[in-house]
């Protein structure tokens, strides 16, 4: 799915990439930036402006499929990533790419809440699920590690103060847990909250990078060792506070829909 550009991330409605229509084609120009599987994958979702003079920036937007090896399409990978190394990010420019009019995803101009559609379930799944997840693996290294590291004549599994960490580690993990399943089970009984959604994105992902910081710290220096994993675990946390909607966006979408847009 590429939506996000060099000057419009969060700010999805300000993109400017283009889709013209031409006979039976549109022809797309323009860039896009952090896009997840770019250079691998064999089609894309982009969002475009089609309808220019809609009133509302919001109406402009559609969704259209590219296949990827459309002349034109180019993807370059970016490198020297903080995160997810394993996962693809590339940036992407369209010169004039040329797709039939029937690429088009659903109808012109509802590019934008189809796209709010599809983060109710992405938050949840990429996001809040991949941060129980990693959150629940930095906890269960720093068990294992505490239990095991002799101080002071005894385990640091034994210290209060390390006991006190791993409790504080374990209940941000359930109280996010709890907030996804509750979340999730709204999306999957066909009611999405999407105040409930943003809560538990920006819980979750904050809470896993806390629970890796904290991981990290039970392991001391050794923490900071690859071959320990817990660096990783927060390499990987921290950009879940990033993508999908940033932290700060989902505490504007939650304040919004608690005070009526006031
Ligand atoms: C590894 C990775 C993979 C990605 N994959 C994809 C993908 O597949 N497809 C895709 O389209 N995009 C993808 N993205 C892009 C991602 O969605 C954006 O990085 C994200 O939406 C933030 O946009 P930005 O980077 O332009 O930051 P900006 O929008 O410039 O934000 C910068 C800072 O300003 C804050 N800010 C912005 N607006 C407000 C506001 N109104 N109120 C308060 N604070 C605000 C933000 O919270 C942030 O802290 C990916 C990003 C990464 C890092």
């Amino acid at each position: 799915m590429a939506s996000t550009e060099p000057d419009a991330g969060s700010d999805v409605a300000s993109i400017t990439t283009t889709a013209v229509k031409d006979g039976d084609d549109y022809i797309i120009s323009g860039s896009k930036i952090f896009i997840t599987n770019a250079t691998i994958g064999d089609y894309l979702l982009v969002l475009c402006v089609t309808n220019p003079q809609a009133p509302r920036k919001h109406d402009r937007l559609s969704t259209i499929i590219v296949e990827t090896n459309r002349p034109g399409y180019e993807a370059t990978k970016l490198h020297g990533k903080l995160s997810i190394r394993c996962s693809d990010t590339a940036e992407v420019v369209f010169k004039e790419v040329r797709v039939p009019r029937s690429n088009l995803v659903g109808v012109e101009g509802k590019g934008f809440y189809q796209l709010m559609d599809f983060f109710n379930r992405a938050r949840l799944e990429g996001g809040a699920g991949l941060a129980i997840g990693t959150a629940q693996g930095a906890l269960d290294k720093a068990i294992s590690h505490v239990k095991k590291r002799k101080a002071f004549g005894g385990t640091l599994a034994q210290l209060g103060v390390v006991q006190s960490k791993i409790a504080e580690m374990a209940t941000i993990l359930e109280a996010g847990r709890s907030l996804l399943y509750r979340a999730a089970a709204g999306v999957d009984a066909g009611h999405a909250d999407h105040a409930l959604i943003a809560m538990a994105k920006w819980y979750t992902c904050e809470m896993a990078v806390k629970v890796a910081d904290e991981a990290i710290q039970l392991h001391g220096g050794y923490g900071i060792l690859e071959e320990y994993d817990v660096a990783h675990y927060w390499r990987d946390a921290k950009v879940l506070e990033i993508f999908e909607g940033t932290k700060e966006v989902e505490k504007v979408l939650i304040g919004k829909t608690l005070l009526g847009g006031k």
